[in-house]
């Protein structure tokens, strides 16, 4: 019985270090990024405390700067701070993708270039394989490295890059062969956000938030030898050792977002009454919906949970197929809390003082990003049932 039940709750130390996130990020809360957001502000100030205190590098080995722990301690990070109102998109680009694909596939000399900069905060990576002409089919990308002497040139373009105005480095996916279609062999290269050629422009979005998003345009952009993070002809595991966190990461940020309207809704539908004495929360049709986001929540808690475990385990294929439907289930959870929390609000839910209506918006981009919804039905029908690809 004691060993059952422990399979399905956290180690202590990970319980603690959601408490002292839960408690370092509640400082911050929905206010401070709404506020951010609607004044051209960054979440600088967070990010940087929350990498001091050690939350940012938790999956970073010791040796590089970090506390040597795994994606499931990243991932639960990510949702505190996201259950605190305060989530950080760049958690899942930094250190989860490129700390990840660094500590994983590059060399002793660019881990510790790095990874404790990625560990502490102060050296933000953002990552770039979205392309306007190939979206969810990345085979399809056409951005090419091309080696001459001991430098490659990098040409092509990216688009929905997050962060870029914030970060010092672009991880950029290219393929070194000229071919425009065909299977991606993709090769990693760190591009610094201030090489000759590489430039970005803003790309304007409906949802408010600190984070920017971005197009890039590389027009020959020169970087040593030693920007290529692990082998050009490596194969497409040194993508997903990025990729796998990416997606957990991303379950973890919805789960979060929809631990937070959950309870928001909870405790509105508490207080605001308008029936005599009864809260509006007496109805079923008002405590029906938040019940049913409620367990939906803990499956897609336990969906990330279990993706984690099997990427910290090295079980990559594993991973894989968790980390996917772990990305759906958050995606799908995030939206139905949050509209939930919106209806339960009444006209409240659409105000700006209330947060919740932008946080729609927000809550749709776990059905899009990384991977869309239909990429991971396409992707559970063929390799988890065996069904013919359909795509
Ligand atoms: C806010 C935001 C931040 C992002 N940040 C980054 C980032 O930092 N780095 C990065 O590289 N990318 C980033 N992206 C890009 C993101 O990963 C892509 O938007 C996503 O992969 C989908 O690609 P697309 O937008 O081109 O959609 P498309 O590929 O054009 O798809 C459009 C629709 O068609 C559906 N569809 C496509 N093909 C199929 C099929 N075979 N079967 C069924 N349905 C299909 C999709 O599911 C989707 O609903 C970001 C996107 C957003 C919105």
């Amino acid at each position: 019985m004691a060993e059952a039940a422990t399979m399905f709750t956290e180690p202590e130390e990970r319980v603690a270090l959601r408490e002292a996130v839960k408690k370092l990020a509640s400082k911050y809360g929905r206010e401070f990024v709404e506020k951010q957001a609607a004044s051209g502000g960054k979440m600088t100030e967070m990010w940087l405390e929350m990498g001091r205190n050690g939350f940012l590098g938790v999956n970073i080995p010791e040796e590089h700067g970090g506390g040597g722990g795994g994606m499931a301690d990243l991932a639960a990070v990510l949702e505190e701070a996201s259950a605190a109102g305060a989530p950080l998109l760049m958690m899942v680009v930094s250190p989860a993708i490129c700390g990840s694909i660094i500590t994983r596939c590059g060399t002793e000399e660019q881990k510790r270039r790095w990874l404790p900069g990625i560990a502490d905060g102060t050296l933000l990576m953002a990552f770039g394989i979205t392309e306007a002409d190939a979206g969810s089919n990345a085979h399809q990308i056409t951005t090419t490295a091309t080696r001459d002497g001991d430098e490659w040139v990098l040409s092509g373009n990216k688009t929905f890059i997050s962060g870029v105005d914030e970060a010092q480095s672009v991880l950029i996916v290219a393929r070194t062969e000229d071919a425009k279609t065909g299977k991606l062999k993709p090769a990693l290269f760190v591009v610094p956000t201030d090489a000759a050629g590489f430039t970005r422009q803003p790309i304007p979005m409906a949802w408010s938030a600190p984070e920017k998003q971005f197009t890039l345009f590389l027009d020959d952009v020169r970087v040593p030898a030693d920007a290529l993070v692990g082998d050009e002809d490596g194969g497409l595991w040194q993508l997903f050792a990025g990729l796998n966190p990416e997606r957990i990461m991303g379950a973890a940020l919805s789960c979060g977002m929809a631990r937070y309207a959950v309870e928001a809704a909870v405790e509105y539908a508490k207080t605001r009454s308008v029936w005599k004495d009864q809260p509006i929360g007496a109805h079923q049709a008002i405590q029906h919906p938040l019940a049913k986001v409620k367990i939906e929540l803990e499956q897609a808690r336990l969906l990330w949970q279990k993706a984690a475990a099997l990427y910290d385990a090295g079980d990559d294929f594993g991973a894989g197929e968790y980390a996917n439907m772990a990305k759906y289930a958050g995606g799908e959870v995030a939206c139905s809390a949050t509209d939930a929390a919106v209806h339960t609000h009444g006209g409240n839910g659409l105000t700006v003082e209330y947060g919740l209506a932008n946080m729609l918006i927000a809550a749709r981009l776990g059905r899009i990003a990384p991977v869309s919804r239909e990429m991971i039905l396409n992707f559970v029908a063929m390799h988890t049932l065996g069904l013919p690809k359909s795509y």
